[in-house]
C-alpha cells in the first residue's frame, strides 16, 4: 500500500522536482503541504508542523524541501512524532544538528533520509565503476553558475547556515565521496565572502588524496554566460568527464551516458525502500568537506553582493 507523505516548503525544488516525482511514483500519495505562504491543490494545507502533526496521525512519511536554517526543528517535530523523515540536502546548517537528527530517528525506530540527489544521477554509478578499477592521476571539480540566475531572491544562502557557494557546491561534493573509492580529506581553502554577506560567494578548495592524486575543487556563483558544473577525471588507464551536473558522462571524450533527469525519482523509490527495510541513510561526508573548508579557508573579502 502507497505511504502516506507530507511536503514541507512548497518553494522551488519542491514544485521543480518533488512533486512531480512523488506523482509519478505508485509507492507515495501526496496528502498534506506545510507552507506558509503556498499550497498544492487537491491537498491539505498547513501553516506549520505542528499543525500538521496534530491534524493529520495517518501520515507516516515526512519530506522536508525547507532551506537548512528552519529544517533541525522541524525535523526534531517530526521524529519525535513518529514520522519517518526525508531532508533535502544539505542535511542541515551543521554536523551536530545532523547527529542530533540520527540519534533521534534510531531511538524512536523510524528512517532518517539524509538525500543527496546528485549522486542519484544515472551517470554516477557507471563513474563510481569506471574508478574502481583504475588509479587516479587527478580530478578537477569546476562548478561555476550565476546566483542570480539560479538563486534569485534567496536570501538564506547569504546568512549563516546558508552556505552560500557551497550550496551548489555540496553537489559535486556529495558526488565525489560517492564515486571515489577511497575517502579522502581536504589539506587548505581559500574562500572569498562579499563584503555584505556572511556566506562565501567563491571557494577554492584542495584535497590530500592517500594516493597522491591531485585533487581540486573551484566553486563560484558569478559566472554568467554559459554555466559549468564539470568533474574531469584523469586515470592510469584513461580520461573521464561528467558535466551538467550529472547528465552527461563522457569517457576519453566519447559520450557514454547523455541521460533524463531521474534523481528525484530515485531518490523516493531509495526512501520507500528504506521505509519497507526499516533503515536509515545518513552520510555525512559532503558535509564534513564543507566544515573543514570553512575551519581551514583563508578567507578572502571581495566586492559586495545584491541581488
Ligand atoms: P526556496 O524556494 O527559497 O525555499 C523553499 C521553501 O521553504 C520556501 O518556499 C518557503 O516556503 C520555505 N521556507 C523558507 N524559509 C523558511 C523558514 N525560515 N522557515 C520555514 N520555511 C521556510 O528554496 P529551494 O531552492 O526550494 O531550496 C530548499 C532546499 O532544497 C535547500 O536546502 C536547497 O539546497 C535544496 N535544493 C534546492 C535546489 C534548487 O534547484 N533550488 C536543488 C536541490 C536542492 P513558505 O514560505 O511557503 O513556507
Amino acid at each position: 500500500m502507497a505511504e502516506k507523505l507530507a511536503l514541507v516548503g512548497i518553494g522551488k525544488i519542491a514544485r521543480d522536482q518533488h512533486i512531480p516525482a512523488i506523482s509519478a511514483d505508485p509507492d507515495w500519495v501526496l496528502e498534506a503541504a506545510v507552507s506558509r505562504h503556498a499550497g498544492v491543490e487537491g491537498i491539505d494545507h498547513f501553516e506549520d508542523i505542528d499543525a500538521l502533526l496534530d491534524n493529520r496521525p495517518d501520515i507516516s512519511v515526512v519530506s522536508l524541501a525547507i532551506p537548512p536554517q528552519p529544517r533541525f526543528d522541524y525535523a526534531a517535530k517530526a521524529l519525535k512524532a513518529g514520522k519517518h523523515v526525508m531532508l533535502e540536502k544539505p542535511p542541515g546548517q551543521s554536523l551536530a544538528e545532523c547527529f542530533a537528527l540520527e540519534a533521534m530517528a534510531k531511538e524512536q525506530g523510524v528512517s532518517l533520509f539524509a538525500t543527496w540527489h546528485s549522486r542519484y544521477a544515472d551517470t554516477v554509478p557507471p563513474l563510481k565503476a569506471f574508478l574502481a578499477e583504475r588509479t587516479l592521476k587527478s580530478l578537477k571539480i569546476i562548478w561555476k553558475e550565476d546566483v542570480r540566475r539560479w538563486h534569485p531572491g534567496q536570501e538564506w544562502i547569504w546568512e549563516p547556515g546558508g552556505m552560500g557557494v557551497f550550496d551548489p557546491g555540496i553537489n559535486a561534493l556529495s558526488i565525489l565521496t560517492e564515486i571515489l573509492p577511497y575517502p579522502v580529506h581536504l589539506s587548505g581553502a581559500t574562500l572569498e565572502f562579499p563584503e555584505n554577506r556572511a556566506t562565501p560567494i567563491a571557494a577554492d578548495l584542495k584535497f590530500a588524496d592517500p594516493t597522491g592524486a591531485v585533487m581540486t575543487a573551484e566553486f563560484d556563483w558569478r559566472q554568467e554566460g554559459p554555466q559549468t558544473w564539470d568533474i574531469e577525471i584523469e586515470t592510469d588507464q584513461g580520461r573521464a568527464r561528467l558535466s551538467l551536473g550529472g547528465e552527461r558522462l563522457e569517457f576519453d571524450g566519447a559520450p557514454a551516458i547523455q541521460g533524463a533527469n531521474h534523481e528525484y525519482a530515485n531518490l523516493y523509490a531509495r526512501m520507500a525502500e528504506l521505509v519497507k527495510a526499516g533503515e536509515s541513510d545518513v552520510d555525512l561526508s559532503p558535509m564534513i568537506h564543507v566544515c573543514d573548508a570553512f575551519s581551514l579557508g583563508r578567507r578572502l573579502m571581495t566586492d559586495a553582493f545584491q541581488f
